[in-house]
């Protein structure tokens, strides 16, 4: 048996990282196992949000939003720009840089902070022990009184579009492809297909893609789905609703993909085609059958709401346990699991977790929409905005978009707000702050916003919650 640590944590993503920084700022002694190794044998610490999720995918929008606005937007504030030339590999070298930075940032803030990385893949044994097998197939068992799982999720795959390099690709690899290809298959218009379609878009591919529901982003609120299926539509992502992949061959460098719409069965060809219709919980191998720890009905492990196991000492956080696979998530749930092993009581408060979909404009919600609360019976006042009337979205070319606000028609608590916009990540974080603090529609409405920003349409929809938005005319009236 070798050492012993007051807490091992599992995993080094968002969730883990997180976790096992704030139990050694709480004192703990720390370990942090993580199996993800670079070419050169060097283990990589971040996860799949530094590595290939949110931080990757963030640099190459970036990118592809900066090339578009050059070549479509510079002439009408009187810019000639020529010919513009595009070069993939400095946009993937600008991204690497970016994920090396951030990783290697984790691996700073490990030993600053003496929690030991340890390399290798572990595995949860009875009593606590956690088994680690190193790359040269040498194992390991350590002890700990408390053990944290993060072990995260991968994508999913489906039979009728299985992977194939460089051409059927899940996420990791479209953001790694070596050229801008010219007609591109999604599969999948959630989250990553339209982020990662967007990327692709953007830099000049036909992007095509193809989604099995037929309501297109049923999660968000339906007026801002629909506005958002519209703009997308409008950049020109061919969104397909209601079309079941059935097959795929891949010929030589190009993929036919066979599938079925309301008008029957189609055939479309693409150069590379992504696939991505969700991610599942990592658990294969993770826990010994004696260990404790126990799967819910869908495969994640089973938590309680402070992301307790069934096994005492053992906590599981992030993409392995229920609730959206978010790093945020991911990484409040590791403060809390850390500062609960060292006896401080936190909660994580479920009920707003915001989420954002980093199109152009984002796509930006938390609390409740308007189809959830008519569902369970709750009334409310909407407050409406749309950023056509905000003179800062105006001069800085984004009059795209609104902001809508749900106030509970009895309390006037703000329960729920969904903005497609500029910058809607940033402005529906103001909103969930207030949120947190309970506060009014009324209390954001007396609220002085700065002129000009984009958060004065947060400002107007409150005030159009109470009947008196200065800037549109409201639809109700009230005092
Ligand atoms: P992960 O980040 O998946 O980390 C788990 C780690 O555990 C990995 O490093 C893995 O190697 C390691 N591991 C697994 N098993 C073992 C084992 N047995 N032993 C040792 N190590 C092990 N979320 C957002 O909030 N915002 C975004 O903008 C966003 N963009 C995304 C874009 C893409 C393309 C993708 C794929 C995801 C994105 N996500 C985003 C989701 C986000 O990345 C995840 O929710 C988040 O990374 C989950 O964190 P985690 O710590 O639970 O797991
Ligand atoms: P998703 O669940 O967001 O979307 C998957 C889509 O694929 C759904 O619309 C689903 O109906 C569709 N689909 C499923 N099976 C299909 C099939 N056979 N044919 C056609 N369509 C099919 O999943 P994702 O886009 O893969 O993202 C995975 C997770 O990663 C998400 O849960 C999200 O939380 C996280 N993520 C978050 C961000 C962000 O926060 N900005 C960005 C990327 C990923």
């Amino acid at each position: 048996m070798s050492e012993k640590f007051d807490v091992i944590v599992i995993g080094s993503g968002p969730g883990g990282y997180v976790a096992a920084i704030r139990a050694a700022q709480l004192g703990l002694k720390t370990a942090c196992v993580e199996k993800w190794m670079d070419t050169d044998g060097k283990q990589v610490l971040g996860g799949t949000c530094l590595n290939i999720g949110c931080i990757p995918s963030k640099a190459l929008l970036d990118t592809s939003h900066r090339y578009h606005d050059v070549t479509h937007s510079m002439d009408v504030h009187g810019i000639e720009t020529g010919k513009v030339k595009f070069d993939v590999s400095k946009m993937m070298a600008r991204k690497d840089g970016i994920v090396k930075q951030l990783t290697g940032g984790i691996a700073g803030l490990f030993q600053a902070n003496k929690v030991k990385p340890i390399q290798g893949v572990a595995k949860l044994l009875a009593g606590k022990k956690v088994e680690v097998t190193a790359a040269d197939g040498s194992q390991t068992v350590y002890e700990a009184d408390n053990v944290i799982l993060a072990s995260g999720s991968v994508p999913v795959n489906i039979p009728p579009a299985p992977l194939v390099d460089g051409v059927v690709v899940d996420s990791t690899g479209a953001l790694e492809f070596d050229s801008v290809p010219k007609r591109l298959g999604v599969i999948g218009a959630g989250v990553i297909g339209l982020e990662l379609g967007s990327v692709w878009s953007r830099l000049g591919s036909e992007v095509v893609v193809l989604e099995a529901m037929d309501t297109f982003l049923p999660m968000v609120d339906k007026a801002i789905a629909k506005e958002a299926n519209k703009i997308l539509g409008k950049q020109g992502l061919d969104i397909r609703l209601n079309a079941r992949v059935t097959g795929t061959e891949v010929k030589g460098k190009k993929v036919t993909v066979n599938f079925v719409d309301a008008e029957g069965d189609k055939t479309e060809e693409f150069d590379k085609l992504i696939v991505c219709v969700g991610r599942k919980p990592v658990t294969d191998n993770l826990i010994a059958a004696d260990s404790g720890v126990n799967l819910d009905e869908r495969g994640f492990i089973f938590v309680n709401e402070h992301c307790e196991t069934e096994a005492p000492g053992v906590y599981a956080i992030g993409d392995i346990v229920r609730g959206p696979m978010l790093a945020h998530k991911a990484s409040e749930e590791g403060v809390m699991a850390a500062e609960r092993i060292a006896g401080q009581k936190p909660q994580v408060n479920y009920d707003l977790v915001p989420s954002v979909i980093y199109t152009h404009p984002e796509i930006a919600w938390v609390g409740k929409n308007e189809e959830q609360l008519k569902s369970e019976g709750i009334e409310f006042n909407p407050g409406v905005f749309p950023f056509a009337a905000v003179g800062r979205a105006l001069a800085s070319g984004e009059g795209e978009g609104m902001v809508k606000l749900l106030a509970d028609a009895k309390t006037d608590r703000i329960i729920g707000c969904t903005i497609i916009g500029p910058n809607a990540a940033d402005l529906v974080q103001q909103v969930l702050i207030a949120m947190e603090f309970g506060s009014t529609s009324e209390d954001l409405a007396l609220t002085m916003f700065g002129h000009p920003t984009f958060s004065e349409a947060v400002h107007e929809a409150a005030l159009d919650v109470q009947g008196h938005a200065i800037h549109k005319v409201s639809r109700k009236k009230r005092k």
